[in-house]
């Protein structure tokens, strides 16, 4: 059996008995077979020492059996790692970034506790999957949309928590929490928000309470285990339609995006769209690549063949939920705006009218009409998985044209052809500014690991060059991010570590999340 570090083997057993007279025999986990099912299906460390795997594995299924673990651990400082339903691929799946934790995996915690169709919100435990809210839901007959991220397998609580995103208004994830309840490393139950005040009535009705508003501190940490979440849910709309905006030209990007910028901060576009580019994508299918490359084709070249082919340069697919009249209006008012654009082209997309019945062969994104699925792994079948990087770069025309170009040039530095990374232009997750999602291939070949692991890092560099950060990371990669994040000194990572020493001074909790140590290991970090 692996250990945790620092531990001896005899206070292992024990602690494991210990567990095992908290949870129940069963739900404490150590063989080499439930041990593979806490690895990254999507390890970029595959067949190396460094991959991270756990030494065992405890699941609770009540907040009293959590705090008894946590005591149990924290007596003895072991590690654990906290996951709720452990869907985190591409970031580390439900791997812990310090190999020999313990997996806490609160998947049998899956009570939805409430629903409510008239403020809109859910409370719910951590094992609680996108598919077990909808089913909830529709059972039920509830007037309310869940936001699934892509794949539906995950929970509103580890995706929330690593702010993660999804399609429609309400998909800046994190923004949508509302009211924890909170397990510290000494075993100590809180509530945030209302759910201070005992009896407390608008716990998921309104976020900050009295005092300093805390919540974010657990997000993307390693200060508590989140037992309970409230999350805002949308309400049902009436109607759903799409309509497509293309221009012509590369420079018209820069007013395609202050108008997109306008719209958005108007609140007359919502949800998550995605910037794409025909031409560029054209240029891709011929072996190019959507980066600026030096040497590539000029923009005249680029805008010669759009011409000839009728590709636009720049598109972008809108979505509008709401009343008919209304959404019908926003989209009139979105193709006045855009028509300012010399060029600009517009086509009515899908329409739905709620309640609908989708046929398995409807050509839907199902996640826009708050439909959890797994279609996203279709659409990626054949590799052998990937870590996905995701700087954060401005709202702006100029921004995008700095990205292709840094990124073009540091891809022709590397000598790596960027053609077999899947490059996204930028998403909308969250307001105010764009999300970049390159895939970075994991294959089950050490060099090539090697390789890709390399160029993650000098993405991270690159970007932190140019002022850009990434939204989240992949385990593997949580010092290497932090390290960028340096203004003043590392002020911001002097103070989590602050936060960390006093709340978990035994540094039980996720050691490595976020780049944040606890004192004893600090010299662990990369
Ligand atoms: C093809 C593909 C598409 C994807 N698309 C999207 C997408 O559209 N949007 C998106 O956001 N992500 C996406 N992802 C990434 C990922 O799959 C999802 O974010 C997924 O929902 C995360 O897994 P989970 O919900 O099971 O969280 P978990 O794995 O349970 O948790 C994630 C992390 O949060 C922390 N955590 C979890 N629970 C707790 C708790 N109770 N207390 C304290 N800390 C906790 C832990 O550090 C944990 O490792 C995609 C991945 C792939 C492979």
């Amino acid at each position: 059996m692996r250990l945790p570090p620092g531990v001896s083997s005899s206070d292992f057993s024990a602690a494991l008995a210990r567990l095992e007279g908290a949870v129940g025999k069963d739900w404490v986990l150590t063989s080499d077979d439930d041990m593979e099912t806490y690895r990254d299906s999507y390890s970029p460390f595959w067949h190396e020492e460094e991959d991270r795997i756990p030494s065992a594995a405890v699941a609770p299924d009540s907040v009293e059996q959590v705090q008894a673990v946590v005591r149990i651990l924290n007596e003895r400082k072991i590690p654990l790692w906290t996951i709720s339903t452990g869907k985190n691929l591409a970031y580390g799946g439900s791997s812990p970034a310090l190999s020999g934790s313990v997996m806490l995996d609160l998947k049998r915690m899956d009570k939805i506790l409430e629903v409510s169709d008239k403020n809109h919100y859910a409370l719910v435990e951590p094992g609680v999957s996108y598919f077990d809210l909808y089913r909830y839901i529709q059972d039920n007959k509830r007037k309310v949309w869940i936001d699934p991220p892509d794949p539906g397998w995950g929970s509103p609580v580890g995706n929330s928590l690593e702010r993660g995103g999804g399609r429609t208004p309400m998909g800046d994830h994190f923004a949508s929490v509302c009211g924890l309840e909170v397990v510290l490393a000494n075993g100590e139950v809180l509530r945030t928000g209302m759910g201070a005040l005992p009896g407390a009535k608008t716990w998921q009705q309104y976020k900050y309470g009295f005092g300093p508003y805390i919540d974010g501190i657990f997000s993307q940490s390693n200060f508590g285990v989140i037992t309970k979440m409230g999350v805002w849910l949308m309400p049902e709309p009436e109607a759903y339609r799409e309509g497509s905006v293309a221009v012509p030209k590369h420079d018209d990007l820069i007013p395609f995006v202050d108008t997109l910028s306008y719209l958005m901060n108007s609140k007359i576009v919502r949800g998550t769209m995605l910037l794409e580019s025909p031409v560029l994508s054209y240029r891709q299918s011929q072996g190019g690549s959507v980066l600026d490359m030096p040497g590539g084709p000029s923009v005249q070249e680029m805008e010669r063949i759009g011409a000839e082919k009728n590709l636009p340069y720049w598109q972008m697919l809108f979505h509008f939920w709401g009343p008919p009249k209304v959404i019908d209006a926003q989209w009139e008012y979105t193709k006045e705006k855009f028509s300012a654009i010399p060029g600009a082209a517009f086509r009515d997309g899908r329409a739905y009218r709620f309640p609908v019945e989708l046929k398995d062969s409807d050509d839907v994104q199902r996640v826009y009409l708050g439909i959890p699925n797994l279609l996203v792994f279709a659409l990626i079948a054949g590799g052998q998985g990937h870590m996905d990087f995701s700087p954060i770069i401005p709202m702006t025309g100029e921004a995008v044209f700095e990205v292709l170009q840094v990124f073009g040039a540091a891809y022709a530095e590397m000598g790596v052809p960027p053609k077999n990374q899947f490059f996204a232009l930028p998403w909308t997750f969250f307001p105010r500014s764009f999300v970049l999602l390159f895939g970075l291939p994991v294959t089950h070949n050490i060099e090539q690991n090697r390789e890709n692991r390399k160029v993650f890092r000098r993405l991270v560099g690159v970007a932190a060059e140019h002022g850009w950060g990434e939204y989240r990371t992949h385990v593997a990669f949580m010092d290497v991010v932090s390290n960028v994040y340096s203004w003043n000194g590392h002020a911001l990572r002097r103070l989590h570590e602050t936060i960390k020493d006093a709340v978990d001074p035994n540094g039980i909790l996720s050691p490595g999340k976020s780049g944040i140590w606890p004192q004893r290991m600090r010299e662990s970090r990369a």
